[in-house]
């Protein structure tokens, strides 16, 4: 079985706060594809109360990372459901070597390849100053008070529900995130940009002008995998 033309599988990579979920929003308005969120994921179970959801708890609210072994079983079952069977963007999965090998086992399993992995990269001060005016609605569409506010105060604009802070946005637990992140994810840079995978984007850019780049650079990858 080889990958068809029109499939993204898409990674999303980069610092907390860099842009990830909001350029999600975007790309999920202009290609169906599944959507899947570890972040998301946990604080869905967190709010359920489920057994996953305490396992996460602690981690999460220190500004760790959630053990390996718990993250890839989510991950990869979540990428076997049949939304997924067509294309695929992962916002915020992998972010440490093994979760990246999990995967690419995966993959290989299902015949399946990455179309190309997104990296959204933001200078440590500005992540700061992101995270601290993000909102979020309960459906998880980003927001920010100051760079992307609704169009109508503290409402989201797709459903109407009140917008939220996140617990794990306080500025001593985003400066523990953005230490983890340099220390277990970034070594994916290099290890996706030796399979030809990375690809770049500033994102200390609007929000559109990023989205713009990255529209661009699908089509390009989509293009070339039709020759
Ligand atoms: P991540 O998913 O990478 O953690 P978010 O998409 O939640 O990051 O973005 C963090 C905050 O920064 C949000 O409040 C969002 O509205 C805002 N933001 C996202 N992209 C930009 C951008 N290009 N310029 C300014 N602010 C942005
Ligand atoms: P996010 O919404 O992507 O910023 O993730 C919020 C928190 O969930 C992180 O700070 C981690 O504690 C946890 N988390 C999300 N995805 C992963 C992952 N792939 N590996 C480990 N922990 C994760």
């Amino acid at each position: 079985m080889s990958t068809i033309a029109s499939e993204l599988n898409l990674i999303l990579l980069g610092p907390p706060g860099a842009g990830k979920g909001t350029q999600a929003d975007r790309l999920r308005e202009d290609f169906p594809l599944a959507y899947i969120a570890t972040g998301d994921m946990l604080r869905e179970a967190r709010a359920q109360g489920t057994d996953l959801g305490a396992q996460a708890q602690e981690h999460m609210d220190r500004g760790d990372l959630v053990p390996d072994e718990v993250v890839i079983g989510i991950a990869l079952e979540r990428l076997s459901a049949d939304d997924a069977r067509d294309g695929f963007l992962l916002d915020g999965f992998p972010r440490t070597v093994p979760q990246a090998d999990a995967l690419s086992e995966e993959m290989a399993n299902l015949g399946r390849r990455i179309t190309a992995v997104l990296l959204v990269d933001v200078p440590d001060e500005e992540i700061v100053r992101r995270i601290s005016g993000r909102r979020v609605s309960k459906a998880g569409r980003t927001y920010h008070v100051e760079y992307d506010p609704p169009k109508h105060p503290g409402r989201c604009d797709v459903d109407g529900t009140p917008l939220e802070q996140r617990e794990d946005d306080k500025p001593e637990v985003v400066l523990a995130r953005l230490k983890k992140y340099h220390q277990a994810t970034s070594p994916l840079i290099d290890y996706y940009e030796k399979q030809g995978l990375l690809r770049h984007f500033d994102g200390s850019l609007p929000p559109v002008e990023v989205h713009d780049k990255i529209r661009a650079t699908l089509a390009t990858l989509r293009l070339e995998d039709e020759l």
